[in-house]
């Protein structure tokens, strides 16, 4: 394409909110054959609140496990951490001070409360730290299969409660991921959410592949694997974690109410948050190639 009919296709994506870096991004956004899509945030809202509060430690009351539970997410900038704190300040409860507090990558979170060791996330977290589920990953499951997302609050490494939040999917994600499908585009979500949720997630936004339970580190790597396949590869995602996975696509774009991180990374920024952009762009894309050669 000639220099003239970028900016063209540069200034007509941006009227549909759709910002483009540069000229080489705009060129290979048609040539895209598999476009990864973050879960959390990107085909959701991203802003989850608390559904379900199951007490598996009858010796404690409700509000213990909703102080532990406010008080160690205090410290976490995860929107998961964001809806505990929010849903249990509405209800009254005060966060007290923790020590001792340690964010883990990919499984949640540990602290010291009162002389008590608190834990508080997915399975991989309860089991590194020989916490027995017992009955309970039944309840898990059952939960994630409603597209929620359990976590575990483990006190002195004895299972307290499960609280399960569940995120929103964005309105119009389904009709989005529709339009990539017609367009012969691949589709896989990528997220670091358990298996059972990203799959009930998935299937009702009609996504049949997942890579599901994937480390940040590691999303990155699934990039590069579907690149070493032979797909041209485009990755959409908002938060820090998307960050690598974005710089290595072919194209990377980033939800514009994303994290900045996220945006830096990326070739091409979607300001409206919705998906329909992606559609949009590659249109763009597809007639600044064939109109003007
Ligand atoms: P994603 O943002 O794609 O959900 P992460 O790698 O950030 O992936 O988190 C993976 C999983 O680790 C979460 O689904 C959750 O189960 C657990 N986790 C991470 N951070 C927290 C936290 N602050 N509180 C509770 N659980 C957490
Ligand atoms: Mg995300």
């Amino acid at each position: 394409a000639t220099p003239m009919s970028v900016m063209v296709g540069v200034g007509k994506a941006a009227e549909v909110g759709v910002l483009i870096r540069n000229g080489e991004a705009l060129q290979m956004a048609s040539k895209i054959t598999t476009m990864v899509l973050d879960k959390t945030g990107t085909i959701t809202e991203g802003s989850p609140t608390v559904t379900d509060v199951i007490i598996t430690n009858d010796k404690l009351t409700k509000q213990q496990i909703l102080t532990a539970a406010a008080s160690i997410e205090s410290g976490s900038e995860h929107p998961l951490a964001q809806a505990i704190v929010k849903s249990t300040a509405e209800q009254g409860i005060e966060p007290e001070e923790v020590t001792d507090f340690e964010a883990i990558t990919g499984h949640g979170v540990q602290a010291i409360l009162n002389g008590q060791k608190l834990l508080f996330g997915n399975e991989k977290l309860m089991l590194e730290n020989n916490v027995a589920l017992k009955g309970f990953v039944d309840q898990a499951q059952r939960l994630a299969d409603e597209a929620k997302t359990p976590m575990y609050l483990a006190i002195d490494n004895e299972l307290a409660a499960i609280i399960a939040v569940s995120d929103p999917i964005k309105e119009d994600s389904i009709a989005a991921i529709e339009r990539l499908q017609k367009n012969g585009i691949r589709v896989i979500m990528l997220t670091g959410d358990n298996r059972a949720t990203a799959k009930a997630v998935a299937k009702k936004v009609g996504i049949s592949e997942v890579f599901a339970e994937v480390l940040p580190e590691d999303k990155s790597n699934k990039v590069a694997e579907l690149q070493a396949q032979g797909e041209i590869v485009g990755m959409t995602g908002d938060g820090i974690n998307d960050a690598p996975a974005l710089a290595l696509a072919n194209v990377g774009f980033a939800i514009g109410t994303g994290t900045d991180v996220a945006i830096e990374s990326a070739d091409i920024t979607l300001m409206r948050g919705s998906l329909h952009g992606l559609a949009d762009g590659i249109a763009v894309s597809k007639a600044t190639l064939s109109n003007i050669k």
